[in-house]
């Protein structure tokens, strides 16, 4: 049986604002007191694993242990088909620069792995996002959402975040840095791995 969460405070084990703010505005309808990572000055525990579930389960247990608080984590990032699956679980390493990330870099890079490999058309795309919320004691629950789509070149728009100028989701004709927020919001791999959690523990 899947293990409700029962409130009413729930952590968010996540330092980037960005991504807390798109789940607060998740669970907006509920009566949820959120908690961010930093506002409980969390260590960040280091992402060892090769999968996007293992590295949720990574940083939810760490921060439900250190808060003693029921904690959600998310690990997200793209996989790419004809790069069998790849940055995959890296997908933000492939933005490292020594003046930090750099996302324009990261999908130049993308880009130029795909021409690489003479990668043929359309060059299918996965977002993958795993949530997991973890308790206290040890239990946890973790749901997956993916969105398909292809990779465009050019980037194109200025909305978003990560990759979002070079997905085009399945069924679309703007990429993902063309979408308005919530529009995206709404059909996301986060979304999608969203509406599982909400019926399974909510
Ligand atoms: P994480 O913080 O380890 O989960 O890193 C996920 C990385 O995947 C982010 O840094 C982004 O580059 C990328 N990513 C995840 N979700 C999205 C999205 O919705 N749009 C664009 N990039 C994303």
């Amino acid at each position: 049986m899947t293990r409700k969460f029962t409130g009413p405070e729930l952590v968010i084990a996540t330092h980037n604002q960005g991504k807390l703010e798109e789940i607060r505005h998740l669970f907006e309808s509920f009566k949820i007191n959120i908690k961010g990572a930093n506002e409980l000055n969390l260590i960040e525990p280091d992402e060892t694993n090769n999968t996007f579930v293992g590295n949720a389960r990574i940083k939810a247990h760490s921060a439900a242990k250190l808060s003693n608080l029921p904690s959600l984590a998310d690990d997200s990032g793209i996989t790419i088909d004809a790069l069998n699956g790849a940055p995959g679980v890296y997908t933000a390493n492939w933005a490292e620069t020594s003046g930090g990330r750099n996302f324009p870099y990261a999908m130049e890079k993308t880009h130029n792995a795909l021409s690489e490999v003479d990668a043929s058309y359309p060059r299918t795309a996965q977002f993958r996002c795993a949530l997991v919320l973890a308790w206290p004691d040890g239990h946890d629950e973790a749901f997956e959402g993916v969105i398909e789509g292809s990779l465009v070149w050019p980037m194109r728009g200025e909305n978003g975040h990560g990759y979002d100028p070079i997905f085009l989701p399945n069924g679309y004709n703007e990429t993902f840095g063309e979408m308005d927020r919530w529009e995206k919001n709404k059909i996301s791999h986060r979304a999608d791995a969203f509406a599982k959690l909400l019926s399974g523990c909510f």
